[in-house]
């Protein structure tokens, strides 16, 4: 048994879908789970939606139709107008017409999963219905019924127990007779609510399938030959890992190494299920594998870039040094308003981190702080991680950037930079 994930870029056009059914033909007579993530640039467009929807912006529908437009462009290269994958698409579509009829319910995350979600289930919708017209026999699952989580909206905490029964008790028989496609990146509550699990989230969920069934390996197809030392958008020369420990994959995921979600790897590791990374326009060549006793061969330095980082600088109002309690106290402002610290560093009167910026997030926590504390920040900055440095690839990091806060241990050097 077999986990496969194709992310929104495998997956952007027409000729990506048929390329993803080239891929999987390759794996007949194989028991197949495929996880597929919202087609393209997707999510950000519905992230946009929500956003002003409950900003009450009129940009809502235009931003809804342009959404509606690419994917019946797409479906519309692959299908004849007759197909039912057009009804199933559009009434997966009407769902989002529903909620922004009415009102904007006060919870921001809940709204957002519950729009943000149809990204991937029209997704699944045309790739399963594509599927079977090119003769592979395959059924669409709504994994919402499968990956139960709690209800913190936009990072449901996947409850392990029901999950495991609940896939164990249906999926081993539906593979007997097809393979299956469902939807990264979403999950149900008990009261029957959509969650995400996070941005980026469907390799997650691919994980997920594969820790309860017991699979043989995780496949992730993308864009790339492989986990390369650094991101080929930002920096040249990019050297590709044929192997990787599950602990090397797990920390550039921490520091923020967009190619894995950082949840992907612990369920992985701890069933001993190899992790692929492999290239959907070249899937004869090898990829990367993650997994135990892997060889690690740093040819190169790993450099994780972050950007979009916020510097924020907490001190007390009447400039009292900053003790355990005020910390104690911050922390429980961040907590309060999930906000992850990325980078952080103490000195007598200010309290400073490096953190992601969510806007709704971070105008609350503000908010939060600036009641007992003074606060400022300095914006559009970026987090670059580099691991396994070497002097002369540290200072090469650091040159014509202005860095605002560096930290160095052993093996890993982290700057914050304009
Ligand atoms: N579609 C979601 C996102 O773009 C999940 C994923 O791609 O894994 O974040
Ligand atoms: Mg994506």
């Amino acid at each position: 048994m077999l986990v496969f994930k194709f992310g929104g870029a495998s997956v952007k056009d027409a000729d990506g879908i048929v390329n993803l059914a080239s891929v999987v033909k390759r794996f007949e007579g194989e028991q197949l789970v495929i996880v597929v993530s919202a087609m393209g640039k997707t999510t950000n467009a519905l992230e946009k939606l929500t956003k002003a929807y409950i900003d009450g912006d009129d940009t809502v529908h235009d931003i809804f139709e342009n959404v509606k437009k690419y994917h019946y462009t797409i479906l519309e290269q692959l299908f004849e107008r007759s197909h039912p994958v057009f009804d199933e698409v559009a009434n997966t579509f009407v769902e989002i017409d529903w909620i922004i009829e009415d009102e904007p319910h006060d919870d921001y995350d809940f709204t957002y999963d519950q729009i943000v979600s149809i990204g991937e289930l029209v997704a699944t919708r045309i790739v399963n219905a594509y599927l079977n017209k090119a003769g592979i026999k395959s059924r669409w699952l709504d994994v919402r019924g499968y990956i139960h989580t709690d209800n913190t909206y936009r990072e449901g905490i996947v409850q392990w127990d029901k999950t495991r029964f609940v896939i164990n008790r249906d999926i081993p028989g539906l593979l007997q007779n097809s393979i299956v496609v469902t939807q990264g990146f979403l999950g149900g509550t008990s009261e029957n609510f959509t969650t995400t699990l996070g941005r980026e989230g469907s390799d997650y969920t691919a994980s997920i399938f594969a820790a309860c069934l017991g699979a043989e390996s995780v496949t992730t197809w993308k864009d790339v030959p492989g986990i390369l030392n650094a991101d080929p958008k930002f920096f040249e020369d990019t050297v590709k890992f044929d192997e990787l420990s599950y602990n090397e994959a797990i920390e550039m995921t921490f520091y923020g190494a967009s190619v894995i979600h950082p949840k992907t790897i612990k369920p992985l590791q701890n069933a001993k299920i190899p992790l692929m990374v492999k290239s959907f326009t070249d899937p004869e060549a090898p990829g990367t594998v993650i997994k135990d006793n892997a060889v690690n061969q740093f040819l190169k330095p790993i450099i994780i870039l972050k950007q979009n980082q916020v510097l924020l600088s907490v001190s007390a109002k009447d400039y009292s040094f900053i003790s355990e309690n005020h910390l104690s106290e911050i922390f429980g402002f961040f907590s309060k308003c999930h906000v992850k610290v990325n980078m952080m560093q103490t000195s007598a009167l200010s309290f400073t981190v490096c953190i992601d910026l969510y806007e709704e997030r971070f105008k609350k926590l503000l908010q939060a702080l600036s009641h007992d504390f003074k606060v400022k920040y300095n914006d559009g900055l970026s987090l670059i991680t580099m691991r396994h440095y070497t002097p002369s690839s540290l200072s090469a990091l650091a040159a014509d950037k202005t860095v605002l806060l560096e930290q160095v241990s052993r093996n890993t050097v982290q700057i914050v930079v304009k």
